[in-house]
């Protein structure tokens, strides 16, 4: 046994290659082949100072990891988090490069992330930390190299920030170095609903295939960011209930439906950003969230929410995956025992990438498509995605999870294979 990379430290990177190794039997992954895919290509960290608003300066650290730039540009989020390291990026950057391979985008997977609180800074602060960020991995990000969008903690406005900061280095305007950006400056309409959207087509075909009507089901969703609020409002357009609700600062419920454009104008009002204390709801213990009994349950917030505590509790019939990596390998061992029908996140949540993409062909081609043509779209690939992943699943008896994998892993693995090793 070699010693642990610098990676390793991360159980959440240790997850993540415990899945690779796992799927690699199942696909016949060439050893050699396995070995390149479980190290990112490339990755760069870095010290960002900032004046803050008091004065003072402070160092944030700051990280960008391209898993693989074999198919194409790598591409991937940047999040802004307390504790993110550099494992944890590295894992989300190789999840990336298997849901980029499931949809067949032309991309390998990347992530980036800066370990700080956006809920206690300034817009000043976030702005500074942002385009100085920008600036130290400038040498390696560009329209065909590495394309950044919002993940947790950063939004329209941090792809503003970084659109504008590579522009002024380069000298011309460049909207394809990031996606998800303000629709007035390039982005995609629809790019922010499009997680949610994409989450929500999954879950009505795994109800169609149980025979469950939406209006007969109801749903549990942890996180009220951008994925789990848009993914209550689309099962709430389609007669889903949505019953239960937690964000980071505690969790809500009311079983006969939470009115969700009331809670979502409650979390807006007066910089709240909060679910608590929701006058449409009863308080709820977080740790109860996950084990209230309903049809769907979208976890939509951090990864390794169900481990093997709480796997065995849960009490729904689909778990659809919103958010990166939320099941552990062993609480996902219990699970495919069960008879709970899995949407794994590499394809459950994979509806933004999409359209980030969708962005990215409009802004080189400078020719923008309609809500409907965007949206139709992503129902068409999200569709087909789900279905290959099913049929592998059902031909092979396998999870959906390795059905999942195996489809993402071989895409990347074939494209190296036929590239060859250089030199
Ligand atoms: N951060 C999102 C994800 O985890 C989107 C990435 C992108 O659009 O590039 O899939």
């Amino acid at each position: 046994m070699s010693e642990p990379n610098l990676f390793e430290q991360s159980p959440v990177y240790r997850m993540a290659c415990d899945q690779l190794r796992d799927v690699a039997g199942l696909i016949d992954l060439d050893p050699n082949i396995a070995e390149r895919l479980a190290v990112p290509k490339r990755s760069l960290v870095c010290a960002i100072p900032i004046k803050m608003d008091n004065g003072e300066t402070e160092v944030f650290i700051g990280y960008r990891v391209q898993h693989s730039l074999t198919s194409g540009a790598s591409k991937g989020g940047l999040r802004y988090s307390p504790h993110v390291d550099i494992g944890e990026v590295a894992a989300l950057a190789m999840w990336m490069s298997w849901k980029c391979g499931i949809m067949n985008l032309p991309y390998g997977g990347a992530k980036g992330g800066i370990a700080c609180d956006p809920a206690t800074m300034s817009l000043g602060e976030k702005e500074r930390l942002t385009r100085r960020f920008t600036e130290e991995v400038l040498p390696i990000i560009g329209p065909r190299t590495d394309v950044m969008a919002p993940d947790m903690g950063t939004d329209e406005q941090t792809m503003a920030w970084i659109y504008d900061t590579y522009s002024m280095k380069i000298g011309y305007a460049c909207p394809e170095i990031v996606t998800g950006k303000p629709v007035e400056l390039g982005g995609c309409i629809g790019r922010r609903e499009a997680t949610g959207r994409g989450v929500v087509f999954c879950i009505r075909e795994a109800l169609a295939e149980l025979k469950i009507e939406p209006h007969e089901a109801t749903a549990v969703v942890q996180g009220f960011g951008n994925v789990g609020s848009v993914t209550c409002e689309e099962l709430a357009k389609h007669g889903t209930k949505v019953i239960a609700v937690g964000d980071r600062y505690g969790s809500i419920r009311n079983t006969n439906g939470i009115d969700v454009a009331a809670l979502i104008r409650y979390v807006n009002a007066d910089a709240r950003k909060s679910v608590v204390g929701f006058p449409g709801a009863e308080a709820i213990a977080d740790a109860d969230l996950l084990t209230t009994p309903c049809t769907v349950l979208v976890p939509a917030a951090m990864e390794r929410q169900i481990t093997k505590e709480n796997a065995a509790k849960l009490k729904c019939r689909i778990l659809a995956e919103g958010a990166n990596g939320p099941t552990t390998p062993e609480a996902d061992a219990l699970l495919s025992g069960s008879d709970i029908f899995v949407i794994p996140d590499i394809l459950c949540n994979a509806g933004g990438v999409t359209v980030s993409y969708f962005e990215w062909v409009q802004d080189i081609q400078q020719l923008m498509w309609s809500h409907t043509q965007v949206n139709e779209k992503l129902r068409e690939l999200m569709l087909d995605a789900f279905h290959r992943v099913r049929k592998m699943s059902k031909d092979r008896g396998i999870p959906m999870r390795m059905a999942a994998l195996g489809l993402g892993v071989k895409k990347v693995a074939i494209e190296k294979q036929r590239r060859g090793l250089f030199p």
